[in-house]
């Protein structure tokens, strides 16, 4: 345990004190790898408005270097762009949630068509999402709203085979309906893979995501010893498949459960303890577990390897901004 109070608490120490790296592995270790990376983490949610800058005090404390923020409606482009901007370490995806599918318009593609195009200046703009299908939700599981599901993930995959972006997948009962038409763009010529976030699936599920050059990740569920299926995979994937994520404030890990915490909620600061499932799953130490899970985001989100911090002038996103509503139904997750 002292090797990993160490890392969570003094973690760019560690790092630099670490005797078995060379002087060039400390330089890529200083600049790439010296933190945790939050590959999923809804930091721009309403549950986060009373004391966000707290919040993302507690997740640097922690020792987490990147936070990417996924947009989930044409509403929010500008929302967590401009967050992305003014947090040090966070990077944003631009794209339509499966479940604000309802109430998107096909006019909202062409925002995000527009929003891409101008966030391509930005560094801290590494992906397309989050996009997929939920085949969980009942509202949107009729067969028009699965309909309208998959004609809006068609429609963004087109444009992540446009720019040959990575996508940032919400993956729940979908696999196999989401695969098809990404070997479809990888025909076209799109290879940028990406991150299929909570995954839930088999074996065989996770191998084509793999095939594809995606990773898979890992979060809070992981914490539950229930959670057989998600802890086995977690254990016996590639290790350059593995990928860490929060979700938060949703997938609150076993000891926030059932209202623990502030209200159950779940924070980007978790991640380092949640790692620690992982780690033991594994049989790794903690800063294996840090160096091969930020390696293998930095990996499938290159665009986040150039960021750097306040450097880069923050682009300005005409339209974007409007108050967002809420989905029919987020459910779990
Ligand atoms: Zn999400």
């Amino acid at each position: 345990m002292g090797q990993a109070a160490i890392l969570i608490y003094d973690y760019r120490h560690y790092i630099w004190h670490n005797p078995f790296m060379t002087d060039s592995d400390h330089q890529h270790e200083r600049t790439f790898l010296s933190g945790w990376i939050d590959t999923h983490c809804h930091l721009d949610a309403a549950e986060f408005d009373a004391d966000r800058d707290v919040v993302i005090a507690q997740a640097q404390k922690a020792g987490l270097s990147h936070i990417v923020i996924p947009a989930v409606a044409a509403s929010n482009f500008g929302i967590v762009a401009q967050l992305a901007a003014k947090t040090s370490g966070a990077v944003y995806a631009l794209g339509i949630h499966p479940l604000y599918t309802p109430q998107a318009n096909e006019s909202d593609l062409v925002t995000l068509r527009a929003a891409i195009a101008a966030a391509l200046s930005d560094p801290r703009f590494v992906a397309i999402g989050e996009i997929g299908l939920d085949y969980f939700v009942p509202e949107l599981s009729t067969p028009e709203a699965r309909q309208r599901q998959e004609w809006f993930y068609a429609e963004q995959l087109r444009l992540a085979l446009e720019f040959n972006l990575p996508v940032l997948l919400h993956v729940r009962r979908s696999q196999d309906a989401l695969l098809k038409p990404l070997r479809q763009i990888q025909t076209k010529g799109w290879n940028a893979g990406g991150i299929a976030h909570a995954f839930n699936g088999s074996r065989q599920q996770a191998d084509a995501f793999i095939s594809l050059g995606f990773k898979l990740g890992f979060g809070g569920t992981l914490t539950y010893e229930r959670s057989l299926q998600i802890r086995r995979l977690a254990a016996e994937l590639p290790e350059a498949s593995l990928v860490l994520e929060t979700d938060a404030p949703d997938i609150p890990p076993a000891w926030l459960h059932h209202g623990r915490g502030v209200n159950g909620r779940n924070a980007p600061h978790e991640l380092p303890r949640i790692a620690e499932s992982l780690a033991a799953l594994r049989g790794w130490s903690l800063e294996q577990t840090m160096t091969a899970t930020s390696r293998n985001a930095m990996e499938v989100l290159p665009r986040m390897r150039v960021l750097k911090e306040k450097t880069a002038p923050i682009p300005t996103f005409p339209q974007w901004g409007k108050e967002l509503q809420s989905p029919p139904s987020l459910g779990e997750g």
